[in-house]
């Protein structure tokens, strides 16, 4: 193969002497401009969509911002000298001019949210009651996946104006799972509760070693007062604890999952399925195949969530059993 390259090469090198004159300088021309203009185009970042999640009970105020950007980007953030601005400055990025630059916002945490351009970067400054300090805030980037159409981005969160943080209240959002913030009382009854090993067949492990932060099961919500089901088992451990499959499987999921965050779901067979939600960043790929025990995540507080936990569901043909029984 390589002989009958240099073959052609030399073949066609003997006519070059007519190209040099009349295409290679032009060509010189060209690609001396081509990499400003594909610095300039290709460096800079574009704020594409911007999503406010809000939450109107005045238990735990919390607003969520995210920002899909079309490449990574490197956020940083500060509390202004007048300590009632969070100002969130994205490096080299420009905010896109379909984006309202002025979103609607839950007023109980935060009473302005504003985007716009500063220079080369992007600014979103952030209004909040002079309460508010770095430990309200978070924020960090996620991973783009091309081939599953999500684009890379930046989530601004910001808590209670109190700092007091439950990594108990946090809630799902997504259709089949609905589970709502607890009052007070209830999160009580939980708070400290220690694992423990259900009448199960003993063929799961823990994904993680930890408090039951909120068990499975229906509560009365206490400010509806209607039933809600946590379809899963939230167990609090610190951020980057490693997550384990609680079951070998097959990876059928392993990216953002609204409302779970960063989460893995794992086929089982026989209908079964494991997820494990709220992770900080993830360790398994989907069409991956894993062994029990294995390591698939790292634990976090990503999607609805306000602290660090692992939020664990087993399903049976689709539904939400409690994991208790099979641990
Ligand atoms: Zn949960």
């Amino acid at each position: 193969m390589c002989y009958n390259r240099g073959v052609e090469f030399i073949a066609h090198k003997g006519e070059d002497s007519v190209y040099k004159k009349f295409l290679i300088w032009p060509l010189i021309v060209v690609a001396s401009l081509l990499p400003v203009g594909i610095s300039q185009g290709a460096s800079k970042t574009n704020i594409t969509n911007v999503r406010v999640v809000t939450r109107n009970d005045a238990d735990t105020p919390f607003v969520r911002t995210v920002l899909d950007v079309t490449g990574p980007v490197q956020p940083r953030f500060a509390i202004d000298k007048s300590g009632y601005n969070i100002v969130v400055t994205i490096p080299n990025t420009n905010l896109s001019r379909s984006i309202n630059p002025r979103p609607q916002v839950n007023q109980n945490v935060i009473s302005r949210l504003e985007l716009g351009n500063k220079g080369p970067h992007a600014e979103v400054r952030i209004r909040v009651p002079k309460a508010v300090n770095t430990k309200d805030l978070k924020v960090f980037t996620l991973d783009g996946n091309a081939r599953q159409k999500i684009s890379n981005r930046v989530v601004i969160d910001v808590n209670d104006k109190s700092g007091k943080v439950q990594q108990w209240s946090h809630w799902h959002d997504s259709k089949d799972s609905i589970s709502k913030p607890f009052s007070e009382s209830i999160k009580k009854d939980f708070k400290g509760r220690k694992p423990f090993a259900g009448p199960g067949r003993g063929d799961m492990i823990w994904p993680v070693k930890g408090v039951i932060t909120s068990p499975f099961g229906y509560r009365i919500h206490p400010i509806y007062g209607r039933q809600i089901l946590h379809s899963g088992m939230d167990i609090g451990v610190d951020y980057g604890t490693p997550v384990k499959a609680a079951m070998g499987g097959v990876v059928v999921e392993a990216d953002w999952i609204s409302g779970y965050g960063n989460a893995v779901v794992i086929d089982h067979g026989n209908g079964m399925t494991t997820l494990y939600g709220h992770n900080e960043r993830l360790n398994v790929i989907t069409g991956q195949t894993v062994k029990q025990g294995d390591i698939i995540a790292y634990a976090g507080s990503t999607g609805n969530s306000t602290g660090p936990h692992v939020h664990f569901e087993i399903r049976v043909n689709g539904e939400a059993v409690d994991p208790a029984l099979y641990l």
